[in-house]
């Protein structure tokens, strides 16, 4: 171990596949599948116990679904948690949760959510934070440039 050993944040860059988070890297090969079906490219996955519980993607155009956003599927697709485990679970999204989803990840009491991108959209932050709800960054530019091939709205 030498001295001039690079510290871990040194090393990370953004948009380093080898050292994002894996839970950020699942939550982009979601968006990843939605932009090759023709969906939104916006992908979330739930974590429970450092474990992927669930995963989803926008169904909008796939299932013709408004309500199906990536972290609506991505909780539906995990079925049914204890009160306890929603509380022990982190939502990893590709981009700022929106009102819906937002009052879903508060209804349910999901502790912490994992953003990559909310320069794209600016979603309900301040709605998680009044709650509790905590948030944290990981930026990601191949993410992000997914985004902007698509109009969202
Ligand atoms: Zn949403």
């Amino acid at each position: 171990m030498g001295k001039n050993k690079p510290t871990y944040e040194v090393m990370v860059k953004i948009g380093d596949e080898e050292n994002m988070d894996e839970f950020m890297q699942a939550a982009v090969q979601e968006a990843k599948l939605g932009f090759e079906e023709n969906g939104l490219p916006i992908g979330s996955v739930l974590v429970l116990d450092g474990k992927i519980v669930g995963r989803g993607r926008n169904q909008r155009n796939q299932k013709g679904s408004v309500i199906l956003h990536a972290e609506m599927d991505a909780i539906e697709n995990a079925g049914i948690l204890l009160p306890e485990e929603y509380k022990r679970s982190v939502l990893y999204t590709t981009l700022s949760p929106c009102q819906m989803c937002s009052g879903t990840i508060v209804y349910l009491q999901i502790s912490k959510v994992v953003i990559a991108d909310n320069t794209t959209i600016l979603g309900a932050e301040n709605f998680l934070k009044s709650h509790g709800v905590i948030l944290e960054y990981q930026e990601n530019e191949e993410c992000t440039e997914l985004l902007r091939k698509f109009p969202l709205s």
